[in-house]
């Protein structure tokens, strides 16, 4: 599954040679631009800076609170009612039927998290020992906790320069025990469905969308969480919109809605669900309580209302700078299966070393632009509690089955996916950038990239 890897000096030639020939066969325009720039001495060397203020992004969803989002939490407190059970007109209610509308799904639930709402979707789903769970090696750890917490066992996948479960390494990873795949759509970027979707279909496996990351991304023309058998999203304040906390299952299968419903509220199906879903169809079961609070619901039915604003805001901004840099020679940005769908929370260039990466943030940095390597995730399989399944008991079911004890976790299982996340980095954007700002962007991008690999 590995790229091939280049050497510096192979890279160095690669992209030179590419310089070489654009600065002599280019357009005037670009001679002369490629030509000047190239001269600047960089900030890290002690040259001028693009910046003297620095600049970094935010936390989206709170830049846009405001008047809607103050009514609605007060409404919540003069209604004395914080509990939605108890109470007619539920903020949270409509902040569920806003949320499936704008999704276009059937069903939306509530929940306290993105954590609790992959336990609710995972019971939906039925996963519980025994079964295996395939999910990629770079995500953030609620996929493989909850999984844990399930009694099943979860299955790493590489992802690949998308940052997103890599397709061509699922089927390698299936066994008659895999019971579903986890497509977790990271960073602003949509996982490839497709692909995945085509698996699932061939191998009879269920499909958990994660877009905690990607709240309001789309695939292919549908919103991501309206693609898989259910979808799960966290409202955390590094998410799109935020309530500080919060989360959602989402599904078009009225059972696995239902199942969802119980899952959250100690086994029980209470009103309105219990008539929308004629009745309820399923028994009861043992389960917990994650049920969202009417304060959280009145931040998120006001915070949706922004959705669409915020995305729009960040595709907008990350065009531009992308159309500012993508005449550089040898250039490499990071992959993605939809360029309309993708948020456009990041601008990753693909440096082909750690090195390198880590050279070209360090001086975007100095320029006065706040630069990251990929985050929000980790890869999971080399954190160490994971690679020594460590659970709250020994004999937790996840890891006594023949498969969980024989399975390794560890650097060995994702060799791609380490290489992948330390070539990726760039910028991570924000929606309220101005035109200055991302004209400094550009500006720096183009300095230090010109300053490292044109020769
Ligand atoms: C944030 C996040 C979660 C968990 O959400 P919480 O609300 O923090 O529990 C799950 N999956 C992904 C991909 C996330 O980014």
């Amino acid at each position: 599954m590995n790229e091939p890897k280049r050497t510096r000096r192979q890279f160095l030639e690669t992209v030179g040679a590419a310089t070489t020939a654009s600065i002599i066969t280019g357009t005037d325009g670009a001679r002369t631009s490629l030509g000047t720039e190239n001269k600047e001495k960089l900030a890290i060397d002690g040259g001028t800076p693009v910046r003297k203020t620095p600049l970094g992004y935010q936390a989206y969803g709170p830049q846009f609170y405001n008047e809607v989002e103050k009514r609605e939490i007060l409404e919540v407190l003069d209604s004395k009612k914080p509990f939605r059970w108890w109470k007619s007109g539920s903020k949270t209610l409509e902040f569920e039927q806003a949320y499936a509308a704008h999704i276009g799904v059937k069903y939306a639930i509530g929940v306290t998290s993105g954590t609790t709402a992959l336990s609710a979707a995972l019971a939906a789903l039925e996963i519980g020992p025994g079964d295996e769970v395939i999910l990629p090696a770079w995500t953030w750890y609620a996929d493989y906790d909850t999984v844990v917490l399930a009694g099943a066992l979860p299955v790493f996948a590489e992802v690949d320069s998308s940052l997103n479960i890599d397709p061509t390494d699922i089927e390698a990873r299936i066994t008659p025990r895999t019971k579903a795949i986890i497509a977790v759509s990271l960073q602003g970027c949509p996982a490839d469905m497709a692909p995945i979707l085509e698996i699932a279909r061939k191998h009879k496996l269920r499909i958990l969308e994660d877009f905690s990351q990607c709240v309001g991304g789309r695939y292919r023309g549908k919103y991501l969480g309206s693609i898989g058998d259910i979808g799960i999203s966290s409202f955390q304040q590094g998410k799109t919109i935020t309530a500080g906390e919060g989360g959602a299952v989402v599904t078009n299968d009225p059972i696995l809605f239902e199942r969802a419903v119980r899952a959250h509220d100690v086994g029980s199906l209470r009103s309105p669900y219990k008539e929308s879903l004629g009745g309820g169809r399923i028994p009861g079961f043992a389960a917990s309580n994650f049920r969202m609070n009417e304060f959280t619901g009145a931040i998120l039915k006001a915070q949706e209302q922004d959705l669409e604003t915020i995305c729009n805001a960040l595709r907008r901004n990350t065009r531009k700078v992308r159309e500012g840099i993508a005449d550089l020679p040898g250039l490499k940005m990071r992959k993605t299966p939809d360029l309309e769908g993708d948020l456009g929370v990041t601008v990753f260039l693909d440096h082909g070393t750690r090195q390198r990466r880590d050279q070209f943030l360090r001086a975007l940095r100095a320029e006065g632009i706040s630069a990251s390597p990929p985050g929000g995730s980790a890869i999971l399989p080399i954190d160490e509690r994971i690679e020594k399944k460590v659970t709250v008991h020994p004999d937790w079911p996840s890891f006594n089955t023949p498969q969980g004890k024989a399975i390794r976790y560890g650097s060995e299982c994702c060799p791609q996916t380490i290489d992948v996340q330390q070539r990726l980095g760039g910028v991570i954007m924000d929606p309220n950038f101005t035109d200055d700002d991302i004209t400094d962007i550009v500006k720096a991008i183009r300095k230090v990239y010109l300053a490292m690999y044109a020769v």
